[in-house]
């Protein structure tokens, strides 16, 4: 149970005052959150500039263009003459070295004259504007009394905005939320304070949030590094709280003999590549050694890595057991058990596959015979871990493009059995800095050479004002009977939401039939499972030439004759994920050519990825310019996924601070690993904080 002391940061925004049901819509927004942010998210939410307001000139030597606070007193008002009412409202003030007009369009009644009465000392901030020769204020950002103003430090935060969000109502929630501040113990060790010098969290959010100087707000500053390391260290505590788990010296062992591995590998219709046989050595290592293991197999799309976990599940069955693989959606588990089964079945190795659409007795049979151990691999979907999904034996739980699921859906899976052995497959390939972060201490085996005999792939950046002869081209392609992708990407707004917009998608797929007739096929996110799947069967067997899609093609599903792709707005995606599209093509044997439509003008980190993207198909290379170019939520996709995801940290700036919250917790899991005492009570409290907590049930199983 989260500890009652927090319950206060976790009261939704709509508890403060001022935010009402609009508000919270835009925050949920601003904020990444489908459900209504609470306070904390707000207080996470951190700065990304400051206005400096300290300038505090007498009239008479204010600059022009700058923005400054003047101490007035208020002469007169001159409000809007009844026949105009699109004149603004004018306010004349003074000091003892001139006079200024602060000017208000569009008031609403009275509420200049509440804000500035007639003979009243207001101090007014601005900036400061020359109108016919005399000084002017339009809209001033700040006015306030005496009182006020003893209480303004002159520097304001600036925070990024969503678009009908006034920074005003941010900066009022969240002084709100600064004042419901609970005292929080200290869970950063003495040692380690004194070290980095780091200030008490309340203080790190005060100043990061109500800026006494300029540079309290930089991240590599003392208040937002603090907070950075308590994001990190609650990463790396959860990491390290559920490896202890993983870890436990496991049973008997799992890999067999080696004689269902053998079959396999006469079965295939192709060599292993090195780092294939490579990896499968590795996997057979750790399955022998007296812990469990935690490997993470990273491969670009179309390295082979599905091949690996077969070979893998196949060393497990020899030894008796049983494994699973969850992959994040349904079209991938079927794509998984389509390679697998021809192999599986060769080699007598018993597949089933379960998603949400297995129901009824369909399901219940299958059930069953998983409870007897007459299925020996299981691929699905989140279905695997269903309570009711029970295994006689599971030894290896094989998880694919993890960074969709979190520690929670991971130990689910691994819960169903005895000291399961986990294996990470990872298509984002992940620089190694951030394996880390994610991770936490994984072995790592990496499918760097690709599978012999693939063609490049030749990408081309396209204007759209050059759409129709890239229409043209598809055209002749399609008479040639050559398979092509044309992308859409989802509309922004209603991401949000959490629905797909299919607009882009339908009218392109609408336009395409106008001119293709029924060699076009459309899938995308909305449609039903047999359907999408009917369709992607079609585009396979050649029926459909063109098939239009949204993003849902972009994870592991594999076509190998398709070898045109058509990209449109491809400025709108990210580098990883333009990489993952693009690795639809180029599977097979012929050349394949990717183009990217763009809609000019591009601007410069648009540009800079389209060049990216153009110049290599190396998805390592790929992630470390990723990196580099927008810092790490996006390489891992973060925003779509249900990573718990950081939102302080940055690698760029804190990689120093990623290590020594990785050491501290490693210190924390010898000296405390039960988390006991005060100390252990304050730690817990920052897992909560920082919802890493799913790891706290586990201290109590040992
Ligand atoms: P990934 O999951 O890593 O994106 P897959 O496992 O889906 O890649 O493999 C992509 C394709 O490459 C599949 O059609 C598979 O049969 C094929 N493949 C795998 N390994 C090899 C290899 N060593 N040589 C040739 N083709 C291979
Ligand atoms: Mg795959």
């Amino acid at each position: 149970m989260r500890p009652a002391l927090l319950n206060p940061l976790f009261a939704p925004v709509t508890t403060l005052s001022g935010v009402g049901p609009k508000q919270d819509k835009l925050f949920r927004y601003l904020l990444d959150r489908n459900e209504t942010p609470r306070l904390v998210d707000l207080l996470l939410h951190l700065p990304a500039s400051v206005i400096d307001r300290r300038a505090r000139p007498k009239i008479r030597d204010a600059a022009q263009g700058t923005i400054v606070t003047l101490e007035v007193t208020v002469d007169r008002h001159r409000p809007p003459p009844p026949r105009n009412a699109r004149a603004p409202f004018l306010v004349y003030a003074s000091d003892d070295t001139g006079d200024v007009v602060l000017t208000f369009f569009r008031a609403k009644p009275g509420y200049v004259e509440k804000l500035l009465p007639v003979g009243a000392k207001r101090y007014v901030s601005g900036t400061l504007q020359m109108y016919d020769g005399v000084p002017q204020i339009v809209h001033p950002d700040r006015v306030v009394d005496e009182a006020g103003f003893a209480k303004l430090s002159g520097i304001d935060p600036v925070y990024p905005l969503t678009e009908g969000l006034a920074l005003g109502s941010l900066r009022r929630a969240m002084a709100q939320a600064l004042q419901k501040l609970p005292d929080l113990p200290e869970w950063i060790s003495p040692e380690v304070i004194r070290r980095c010098q780091f200030p008490a969290v309340a203080e790190a959010l005060n100043r990061v949030h109500v800026p006494v100087e300029l540079t309290d707000i930089l991240p590599d500053g003392p208040f937002w590094s603090r907070l950075a390391f308590d994001e990190l260290l609650a990463g790396q505590l959860a990491l390290a709280l559920v490896r202890a788990q993983l870890r436990r010296p496991a049973g008997d062992r799992h890999a067999g003999d080696g004689h269902l591995r053998s079959r396999i590998i006469d079965a295939l219709p192709y060599a292993l590549t090195m780092s294939q046989r490579e990896a499968v050595a590795a996997i057979t290592e750790d399955l022998r050694q007296p812990v469990r293991m935690l490997r993470l197999l990273q491969g670009d799309v179309g390295s082979g890595k599905t091949v690996v976990a077969l070979l893998a599940a196949a060393a497990v069955t020899e030894a008796g057991k049983q494994a699973a693989l969850m992959a994040p959606t349904e079209i991938l588990a079927r794509q998984h058990i389509k390679t697998i089964a021809p192999l599986a079945e060769r080699a007598g190795l018993r597949v089933a596959i379960l998603t949400g659409r297995e129901k009824g007795k369909e399901r219940r049979e299958l059930l069953a015979r998983l409870a007897a151990g007459e299925i020996d691999f299981l691929v699905g979907t989140h279905a695997l871990i269903q309570d009711d999904v029970v295994f006689k034996a599971l030894a290896l739980a094989v998880v694919d493009e993890q960074h969709r699921f979190g520690v929670r859906e991971r130990l689910a899976l691994t819960n169903k059995g005895d000291a399961v052995d986990v294996l990470v497959l990872s298509a984002t390939p992940i620089p190694r800095t951030l394996v880390l972060t994610y991770f936490g201490d994984m072995d790592v085996s990496e499918l760097r050479e690709k599978p012999a005999g693939r063609q490049p792939i030749d990408t081309r950046a396209v204007p759209n004002s050059r759409l129709s002869e890239v229409m043209d081209a598809v055209g002749r392609a399609l008479d040639k009977g050559k398979l092509v992708y044309w992308i859409c990407p989802l509309v922004e707004e209603s991401e949000a939401e959490g629905t797909e917009h299919l607009t882009n998608a339908t009218e392109r797929f609408e336009s395409l039939r106008e001119r293709f007739g029924g060699r076009v096929g459309l899938v995308h996110g909305q449609m039903k499972g047999a359907e999408k799947d009917r369709v992607m069967a079609q585009f396979a067997a050649g029926e459909i030439g063109l098939l239009v899609a949204t993003t849902v093609v972009e994870v592991g599903v594999d076509v190998p004759a398709a070898t045109i792709m058509v990209i449109e707005n491809a400025e709108r995606f990210g580098l990883a994920q333009l990489h993952q599209l693009r690795g639809r093509i180029g599977r097979g044997s012929e050349a394949s050519t990717c183009l990217l439509l763009y809609k000019e003008p591009l601007n410069e980190m648009s540009t800079a990825r389209l060049k990216v993207i153009r110049e290599t198909t190396d998805g390592f290379r790929i992630a470390e310019e990723d990196l580099r170019l927008r810092g790490e939520g996006d390489v891992l996709g973060t925003r779509q996924s249900g990573l718990p995801g950081y939102r302080i940290a940055r690698s760029e700036v804190h990689g120093q601070l990623i290590t020594q919250a990785r050491d501290e917790a490693l210190r924390i899991m010898k000296d405390n690993p039960k988390l006991k005492g005060d100390c252990g009570e304050a730690l817990r409290c920052l897992l909560y904080l920082f919802e890493r907590d799913e790891a706290i049930p586990l201290i109590g199983a040992g």
